[in-house]
């Protein structure tokens, strides 16, 4: 499929968010370069510092305009577990990634749990709640401020925010990349497409939009490199395939594009735009990255443990 396709365009619209807050947000473009560097000093030294597993704490925000919206605290549960197994690589379907591309599957060692302490350090289930008269959300952070109808974040340096609300048609989900405004940062995710049962439907009823947001919120770009479906884009990392454009529905192995025969385009891979029963790797590169961003752009996120061997 062609990044012409007016179904996808704005299925994720990360890209969108930051074209606009190279234009308006100071020191965003000093700031994305600064990760950029920081990226490739851990690429080439192959070394990111934190060790073991980052756990991440979570704040989920329901903003809802009908009951329907105001999902259970057990989808949101299931968001969350999802979340870890595909950042572990312990998902289920893990086992479906084509041969070729077995030996390439990272381990990003984070772990995602909903947040047992508020910011005034009382105990918290780690979910916000939120009736809005908005709606659809689109693009332009709204969702992210009571005073557009939204929930204000909690402190962006401590917390992953995710809000989880109606989206305009044909929307699932945008993160703000790292370097931009605190006020904003986090990721927005269509309560149709979060968890992986209630309201959550098929082809994004396994909890992978999340996944690829909350990828870009940890540096990721998206595989295909944003060039439409030039073969000069780049997502910066050194083990994902060149290739043209994004891939939509469940393709068949190989999909061959920019010359990258025989094994061709890496489409089960988080941060291309497959249906979710088609997604289930990254890479260790891109673990690599999103390790690197928690080294230098989000020193304050999460706490450190030993990486466990799970029992079998
Ligand atoms: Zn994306
Ligand atoms: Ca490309």
């Amino acid at each position: 499929m062609t990044q012409s396709d007016p179904s996808a365009v704005s299925r994720c619209a990360t890209a969108a968010v930051h074209q606009r807050l190279l234009a308006t947000a100071p020191g965003y473009a000093q700031a994305r370069d600064r990760s950029e560097n920081a990226a490739w000093e851990v690429r080439r030294a192959a070394a990111a510092v934190r060790p073991g597993v980052t756990r991440i704490p979570v704040v989920v925000h329901v903003v809802s305009a009908t009951a329907e919206q105001d999902i259970s605290a057990e989808q949101v549960r299931s968001q969350i577990d999802s979340l870890t197994a595909d950042y572990r690589a312990r998902n289920a379907d893990v086992g479906q990634v084509p041969e070729p591309f077995a030996p390439l599957v990272g381990d990003a060692r984070i772990e995602f749990e909903l947040a047992s302490t508020d910011p005034d350090g009382n105990p918290t289930e780690g979910i916000t709640r939120t009736s809005t008269t908005v709606a659809a959300f689109a693009d332009d952070d709204a969702v992210k401020a009571a005073a557009t109808g939204g929930a204000d974040p909690w402190p962006t340096d401590r917390y992953l925010n995710l809000w989880v609300c109606p989206l305009v048609e044909g929307l699932f989900g945008y993160a703000q990349m790292p370097g931009g405004p605190a006020a904003t940062d986090g990721v927005v995710i269509a309560y149709i497409a979060f968890g992986t049962l209630g309201t959550a439907t098929p082809p994004f009823h396994l909890g992978r939009v999340a996944t690829h947001e909350v990828g870009h919120w940890l540096n990721l770009l998206h595989i295909w490199g944003d060039d439409g479906d030039g073969c000069n884009g780049t997502d910066f990392v050194d083990d994902t395939p060149n290739q043209a454009g994004f891939n939509l529905g469940t393709p068949t192995f190989p999909v061959i594009t920019c010359d990258n025969g025989p094994n061709g385009d890496m489409f089960m891979n988080y941060l291309d735009f497959t249906d979710d029963v088609a997604m289930f790797m990254f890479t260790a590169g891109q673990a690599a990255r999103m390790q690197a961003c928690l080294d230098t752009d989000r020193p304050g996120i999460g706490t450190t443990v030993p990486d466990e061997v799970p029992t079998q």
